[in-house]
């Protein structure tokens, strides 16, 4: 593939620091440094670190990586978790195409350094429609124009996708890439089959498009079989693929990788260069020294085990939207992540000053769904989230919610 297409003027500036590219022989023993412009850490206080597991486990951090994460790093994240990541992606996704990885501080890091760097002033990015709101806000900072693409109660819809850019306007620049979020989208919650995505992933290939795969729930799917993400379908290296510890392990490690061509990967850890030089290293190593004891084999029963927590609030959460909800709301039940995109009914079009003043005042908050239009339309959509809730405050809430819903249909 070409990939200048899909790198931007701004991207492309961006040139490889000397600091940086000399970096891995400050490490070396057999050369003479002087060239660091590193603190010396013998005045850093920290000594050691051990971390207790909520099982009793207790975990030494290894004292040489512990003295190295305390110091720079590689831009593109701590190698031994770089190398673990990529044989994660290698024995679940089994991509056919060669890969690079880097790691970032959150999906969130990687996935708009994703995007800007395909961004050129006006531009056009694909969205689905509705979509995660993070990326959204992201997107309106940018110079580019975002166009949503509809989705129904299975996602993503490959034939509507198909006609938007069959149908694209002459004049208007044709899009370069579609930022998606296939498993458990938020915020519908819902999951694009494996024969939609491969069929989208046809189009793309017909139109030349990549694809930014923010699969940030991935590992919260329900059952015991992953639908195949983008990125085991990929065989033109065209999935720009980000992945998440932040469900699985801890959002505040701010942990994320992305994955994919490595001609783009290097372009985002020039971006990663010039702004926050690498990802935290503490992080980086409580999280490499968990998955390093773990195993592989020993992260997807973990994930295994976070999955069925969160399918078993789903149940009981399904169970108050049955009793409160009927009638007052429509929604898909969710077969992965926390998220039920409730429609309203009873002629409510917009749900804006319902969930920010009716609700509110009755002391229930929910998202009011136009944060997720990427038009900014009037929605009768919201978005709540069954992750924080336990069964009596589930039909609390929907008692509380459905009262509006009644008092607004008055
Ligand atoms: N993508 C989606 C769809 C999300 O919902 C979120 C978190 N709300 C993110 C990305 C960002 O996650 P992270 O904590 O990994 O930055």
């Amino acid at each position: 593939m070409d990939y200048s297409h899909f790198i931007s003027e701004h991207s492309k500036a961006r040139n490889p620091s000397s600091i940086r590219a000399l970096m891995p022989y400050m490490n070396r023993k057999d050369i003479i440094s002087l060239g660091a412009g590193q603190p010396n850490p013998a005045t850093f206080p920290f000594a050691a670190m051990t971390i207790t597991l909520k099982n009793g486990d207790v975990m030494e951090m290894d004292p040489e990586l512990f003295q190295r994460c305390l110091s720079y790093d590689a831009t593109a994240g701590l190698q031994q978790l770089q190398d673990w990541l990529k044989e994660l992606q290698r024995i679940e996704h089994h991509p056919s195409v060669e890969y690079d990885l880097a790691i970032g501080s959150g999906s969130q890091d990687l996935l708009t350094k994703g995007l800007e760097m395909m961004i050129n002033p006006g531009d056009v990015v694909l969205v689905e429609d509705p979509a995660y709101t993070g990326a959204l806000a992201f997107l309106d900072s940018q110079d580019c124009k975002v166009v949503g693409t509809k989705t129904d109660d299975g996602g993503m819809i490959p034939e509507a996708f198909e006609d938007l850019l069959k149908n694209w306007a002459d004049d208007s620049p044709r899009p370069k890439v579609l930022y998606c979020h296939p498993t458990a989208g938020n915020p519908t919650g819902i999951s694009i089959s494996e024969d939609r995505k491969r069929s989208i992933y046809a189009i793309c290939q017909k139109y030349n498009i990549m694809i930014l795969e923010d699969d940030a729930y991935y590992y919260l799917q329900f059952g015991n079989k992953r639908i195949p993400s983008y990125f085991s379908m990929d065989v033109d290296g065209r999935v720009l693929r980000c992945d998440s510890m932040s469900k699985i392990l801890s959002s505040g490690l701010r942990l994320g990788w992305v994955t994919g061509p490595k001609v783009l990967i290097e372009r985002m850890n020039m971006h990663t260069m010039v702004t926050n030089l690498q990802p935290s290293g503490i992080p980086q190593l409580m999280t490499y020294e968990l998955l390093n004891k773990w195993g592989h084999e020993g992260f997807l029963n973990h994930v295994g085990e976070v999955s069925r927590f969160y399918e078993q609030k789903r149940d009981l959460f399904v169970a108050s939207l049955d009793k409160y909800m009927k009638g007052r709301a429509e929604w898909v039940v969710p077969n992965a992540g926390m998220f039920v995109w409730l429609k309203l009914l009873n002629g409510i079009t917009d749900s804006f000053d319902l969930v920010m003043n009716k609700a509110l005042k009755k002391r229930v908050v929910a998202i009011p769904g136009d944060a997720f239009m990427p038009m900014g339309n009037k929605t009768p959509y919201i978005r709540v989230s069954y992750s924080n809730v336990n069964k009596e405050d589930m039909d609390e809430a929907l008692r509380r919610l459905a009262e509006v819903i009644d008092e607004e249909a008055k």
